[in-house]
């Protein structure tokens, strides 16, 4: 059962098994971001804490981020998350958001900051008045999944690097998973770990993921699962 904890006046997050989701009010509405993975009712949630309009935004299609978006009829998103979204039977209509869009709430504007790797249209949401950054999957301590199709590691050290530009417009980060919450020094450690993984120098072990054998990289501040290398040196396995 999905439980909501209040962060200060006008935030709140919402926890729901392993991945969490986050509801923003402004002066005149309100945005939920993601709708979690066993939360059909994740608008009914949320409208227990405010009775502004609630509209939806999307960190990615990822089917623990998308299960209540069957009670909004349309929501923002990337375009470029729409094939994975479709693909995992999500419904509705997409309101696209590009980088650098504002989203305004009532004195409370939101920066869409698109970070593609995760995802192809994955993005991050800068909360300008209160400093936060809410990464989606992107940044955080548990295991990011980057196995499968979809997923770039390359984009993913880019996306990472451009968020350091804006080190200095936020001072704290919300992640989807792991720990709650997590600082800006682990964006230099994620990019560290991420290029260790492309140059082929970080260590790493087979693991099981429903059924899938993956790569994972165990860092001290965070894991990667990642497609088995072609090249894998058999002490790995
Ligand atoms: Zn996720």
């Amino acid at each position: 059962m999905a439980e909501i904890i209040q962060i200060n006046n006008t935030t709140w997050r919402v926890e729901d098994g392993g991945v969490r989701f986050f509801l923003l009010a402004g002066a005149e509405r309100a945005l939920l971001i993601d709708s979690g993975m066993n939360a059909p009712n994740a608008k009914e949630i949320v409208e227990s804490v405010t009775k502004l309009p609630i509209m939806l935004l999307n960190t990615h299609g990822d089917p623990d981020h998308i299960s209540g978006n069957g009670s909004f009829d349309s929501f923002y998103m990337s375009p470029d998350e729409e094939d994975i979204y479709r693909a995992h039977g999500g419904l509705g209509a997409i309101l696209p958001v590009e980088d650098n869009d504002i989203i305004d709430l009532g004195n409370r504007p939101i920066k869409i900051i698109s970070i593609p790797g995760h995802t192809p249209g994955s993005i991050a949401v800068l909360d300008i008045n209160n400093r936060v950054l809410i990464g989606g999957d992107t940044i955080q301590d548990g295991n990011i999944f980057m196995f499968k199709e979809y997923r770039s590691m390359y984009l993913y050290v880019e996306s990472l690097k451009k968020l350091s530009l804006y080190a200095e417009e936020f001072d704290i980060i919300y992640p989807s998973h792991g720990s709650f919450p997590v600082y800006p020094e682990l964006i230099a450690n994620l990019i560290e770990g991420a290029e260790q993984i492309i140059a082929g120098t970080a260590k790493g072990k087979v693991a099981d993921m429903f059924g899938t054998p993956v790569m994972l990289y165990k860092f001290p501040y965070a894991g990667f699962l990642c497609d088995i290398p072609e090249n894998i040196n058999e002490d790995y396995r």
